[in-house]
C-alpha cells in the first residue's frame, strides 16, 4: 500500500548562508501523539506545536545519538509538556494533563497560551557529555512559537522567526500540523535582517499555508524565494518511542531502593507504563529483587 501522506522536514539556507531555515509538515506525527495520549483539542494543539518545534530543533544536532528535549513547566491547566527529538526526524512527547479543552481565544484560535499560562521553557541537549547542556527562559506568551523565538534570542543569541500550527478537523482529529523556523546567522547584514523581517510581516499564518496544500519546500520558497533559497536536505519525520523492557526496568531504580524494597515485600507484580507511547511493562517481584541486587554491586 502506498502512503499518500508522509511527514517530512527540509533544511535550507539563503543569502549565501546568512539565513538558515527549517520547515516541517507533521500531521501524522501529531495525530499519532493525539491517539496515544488521547488529548483534547487544546492539548493536541500544544503538544503538536511542541513536537513540530522539536523536530526542527533536533535537525540542528550534530550526531545520530544526540537528543534534544524541549520541556515546559507551567501554571496553566495543561501543567506541563515535553518533546524529545533526534536529528533524524524522530520525536516523542507527552502532556501532563491531556484533558484540556478551552474556548477559542480572541483570534478564534485554539487557546494554547491559556492552556500554558505562566511558566518556564527548558531546552536540554544531551550530546554525550557527562552533563547535558540546559538553557532556560520564561514563557512569553505560552503560544510556544514565540517562546522558542525568545529562547533562541536570549539563550543562544540567534535571532529567529518561528511559526508553529496545528489545525483540527471537526471530529478533533488532526487536519494539519507543521511549522517553520528561520534564523539569522552570525555575520548576517542589517539589510538582510530588515528585508527578512518585512517579508515575515507580510506572510499568511502557518496553518492556512498548510491547509492550502503548501509543502515545506513551498513554504520556504514563498518566504525566502527572493533571498536565494537553497534547499539542502529532506528528512522523513515520525513519532517514535524507543522504550524497551530493559530501559523501563532501569528507570525503576530512580524511585529509590527503599520504595523498591517495599514493592518487593508486597510480593505483587508491578506495572510500569511508558510516558511516551503508553506501552505497559509488567515486572515480577523476582525481577525487582534482581534489580536491587545488581544496583548494589
Ligand atoms: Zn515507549
Amino acid at each position: 500500500m502506498q502512503e499518500v501522506y508522509k511527514d517530512y522536514m527540509v533544511r535550507a539556507t539563503a543569502m549565501d548562508g546568512e539565513i538558515r531555515a527549517f520547515a516541517v509538515t507533521s500531521k501524522d506525527t501529531v495525530e499519532t501523539a493525539r491517539q496515544i495520549h488521547d488529548t483534547y483539542p487544546t492539548a493536541t494543539a500544544a503538544l503538536g506545536r511542541l513536537l513540530s518545534a522539536g523536530l526542527m530543533m533536533g535537525a540542528d544536532m550534530k550526531d545520530d545519538d544526540d537528543l534534544i528535549t524541549v520541556k515546559i513547566d507551567c501554571q496553566g491547566p495543561i501543567k506541563g509538556l515535553l518533546a524529545t527529538a533526534d536529528r533524524n526526524g524522530h520525536v516523542k512527547g507527552y502532556v501532563s494533563n491531556p484533558a484540556v479543552d478551552l474556548p477559542p481565544n480572541d483570534k478564534g484560535k485554539l487557546d494554547v497560551g491559556g492552556a500554558l499560562d505562566l511558566g518556564v521553557l527548558s531546552v536540554i541537549k544531551d550530546i554525550g557529555l557527562k552533563e547535558p547542556y540546559i538553557g532556560q527562559t520564561i514563557l512569553i506568551t505560552g503560544e510556544i512559537a514565540e517562546d522558542i523565538t525568545y529562547y533562541y534570542a536570549t539563550s543562544e543569541q540567534i535571532p529567529s522567526s518561528v511559526a508553529l500550527g496545528v489545525l483540527m478537523n471537526k471530529d478533533n482529529t488532526v487536519r494539519q500540523a507543521g511549522g517553520f523556523m528561520i534564523q539569522l546567522m552570525p555575520g548576517a547584514g542589517d539589510e538582510t535582517a530588515e528585508a527578512l523581517e518585512k517579508k515575515i510581516g507580510e506572510i499568511d499564518g502557518i496553518t492556512s499555508m498548510l491547509d492550502k496544500g503548501m509543502s515545506p519546500e513551498d513554504i520556504l520558497t514563498y518566504i525566502l524565494g527572493d533571498f536565494g533559497l537553497r534547499i539542502n536536505e529532506r528528512t522523513d519525520c515520525s513519532y517514535r518511542c524507543d522504550c524497551s523492557r530493559e530501559r523501563v526496568l532501569r528507570a525503576l531504580l530512580s524511585i529509590g531502593k527503599k520504595d523498591l524494597e517495599e514493592m518487593i515485600e508486597e510480593n505483587k507484580d508491578v506495572e510500569m507504563e511508558c510516558h511516551f507511547c503508553g506501552r505497559k511493562y509488567i515486572f515480577t517481584p523476582e525481577e525487582l529483587k534482581e534489580l536491587v541486587k545488581e544496583a548494589e554491586i
